[in-house]
């Protein structure tokens, strides 16, 4: 299996003649080249989770997500590379058609759990889980403290100009945490993908103390988690045409969107020279119906 290659990420420049008229530099820090599986965030995210559950001798990663997850197949796939079994606990009744992310994570090795929503919502392991003690557990989208921390390593990376504003999408905002603590001047700016998910301000203090505040933009999650419509799917064919990076619906599609607006808008001042962390998660694209993307 293909390992995990830090050496494939580059940072790549956009010549988009919208964004040079507005004298604007945007530079997309592409995490997602890591790995096909394990792609962008979602292995930053839980390298010192791993380590730690290695240290403490336990064998079996559990964790948490919906049938589409990039976390879930991430956390088969970087158990795989680091010889520990894992167990993928998943949201809803088992279906007769798996996605191609559980397929793909059975594959991979995991063991998959179905339990119902209710059940989804208290995150409560299963009764068989229980009692385990080779069981380390990773909460849903890898949320914690060692989440941030591995996620900060993100911008070990990429950081060779001087960027007046590192954008990112953001989940559960475990990597707009872990990208606030880089002491870099530039302003954070985090696109929540949920909708008036207005807890993520908090939920990202809770993982870090940290003077420097993100902005939080709300008002791009069309429609709500996972949820699409025409406009951004159509910029996301377009945004591949000008500038050949494919993106994907959920996460980085919205994130690219949102700064394309902000620009029209005249968010940025001249001079401005961003960093877009393209965090993978395209895999997820194959939710959508065959043609809907280019790419
Ligand atoms: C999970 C994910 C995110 C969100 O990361 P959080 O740390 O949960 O905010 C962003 N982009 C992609 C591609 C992801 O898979």
């Amino acid at each position: 299996m293909q390992t995990i290659d830090l050496e494939k990420i580059s940072t790549d420049n956009l010549s988009v003649p919208a964004y040079k008229e507005k004298n604007l530099e945007v530079d997309i820090l592409r995490i997602d080249k890591i790995h096909p599986v394990v792609s962008g965030n979602k292995w930053f995210k839980l390298r010192y989770y791993l380590e730690e559950a290695q240290q403490q001798k336990k064998s079996t990663i559990v964790t948490f997500g919906g049938a589409w997850s990039n976390h879930i197949v991430a956390t088969a796939a970087a158990c795989r590379l680091n010889n520990l079994s894992s167990i993928g606990i998943i949201r809803g009744e088992e279906s007769e058609t798996p996605s191609s992310t559980l397929l793909e994570a059975r594959q991979l090795g995991m063991q998959l759990v179905f339990i119902s929503r209710d059940a989804y919502k208290s995150k409560e392991l299963p009764a068989s889980l229980r009692n385990r003690d080779d069981c380390y557990i990773i909460s849903e989208g890898g949320y914690g403290i060692k989440g941030a921390k591995g996620a900060a390593t993100i911008l070990d990376h990429g950081l060779e100009k001087n960027y007046t504003h590192i954008c990112c999408a953001a989940g559960t905002g475990t990597m707009t945490a872990g990208l606030l603590v880089h002491p870099s001047q530039a302003d954070t700016i985090s696109v929540s993908v949920l909708k008036n998910n207005f807890q993520l301000e908090d939920d990202i203090r809770h993982l870090v103390n940290n003077k420097k505040k993100p902005v939080i933009i709300h008002d791009y999650h069309f429609g709500g988690y996972a949820k699409h419509t025409p406009a951004l799917l159509s910029f996301m064919n377009e945004f591949y045409k000008q500038t050949g990076i494919p993106s994907d619906f959920v996460y980085t599609g919205k994130l690219f969107f949102t700064i394309n607006d902000l620009v029209s808008n005249n968010y940025f001042k001249s001079g401005s020279k961003l960093l877009a962390i393209h965090s993978g998660g395209l895999q997820g694209n194959r939710s959508l119906s065959k043609g809907t993307l280019i790419f």
